[in-house]
C-alpha cells in the first residue's frame, strides 16, 4: 500500500542568521529567518509525510507561537514525524525535492544534506533525491530574498508490520 504526498516551505533571507537546509550548514552572508531554524529544505520533506497520511501540517504538530519549538533542530522534527509514519505502519519508499536559491550555489552541499536526510529518516540515501535551482534573477528567490524547498514523498506499508 503506497501513499504519496507534497509539501512546500518558504523562508525570508536575512543577514546574521545560519543558513541550514537539509540539516546542513551551508556557508553563507544570510540565512533564514523563522521561529526554529529556519530549515526549509526538511519543512517541506516533514510537511509532505505529513500530507501523505492525512495528519495536518507542520503548524499543527509544531505549532510556532510555543516556546518549546524556538530555535527547535527541524531534524528532531522529521524524526518525530517519520515515528509517526512508522506508528502507522509506513516507511519511506522515496523522497524527491528541490531547493529554490539565488545563491550560495548548493551542489557541493546536496550530498551532504541527501546522507543527514536518509539518516533521520531511516532511508537509504538512493531514495533521498534533492536538486537545487535558482530563481533566474525573477521574484523572490532571484532577488535573493526568499529560500523556497518543494518536496514529494511516497510512503510505503512497512515490511516489519
Ligand atoms: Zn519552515
Amino acid at each position: 500500500m503506497l501513499r504519496i504526498g507534497i509539501g512546500n516551505d518558504t523562508h525570508r533571507l536575512v543577514a546574521a542568521r545560519p543558513l541550514i537546509l537539509g540539516g546542513v550548514t551551508v556557508p553563507s552572508d544570510f540565512g533564514s529567518e523563522g521561529h526554529s531554524d529556519g530549515d526549509a529544505l526538511t519543512h517541506a520533506i516533514t510537511d509532505a509525510i505529513l500530507g501523505a497520511l492525512c495528519e495536518g501540517d507542520i503548524g499543527v504538530h509544531f505549532p510556532d507561537n510555543e516556546q518549546l519549538w524556538k530555535d527547535a533542530d527541524s531534524m528532531q522534527l522529521l524524526a518525530r514525524v517519520v515515528w509517526l509514519a512508522k506508528e502507522r505502519g509506513y516507511e519511506i519508499n522515496n523522497v524527491d525535492a528541490t531547493v529554490m536559491l539565488e545563491r550560495p550555489r548548493l551542489r557541493d552541499h546536496i550530498d551532504a544534506m541527501r546522507e543527514k536526510l536518509a539518516q533521520t529518516m531511516n532511508a537509504d540515501v538512493a531514495a533521498i533525491s534533492v536538486k537545487a535551482k535558482t530563481g533566474e534573477g525573477l521574484g523572490a528567490v532571484g532577488r535573493g530574498d526568499a529560500v523556497i524547498a518543494y518536496a514529494v514523498v511516497l510512503l510505503q506499508a512497512s515490511h516489519s508490520k
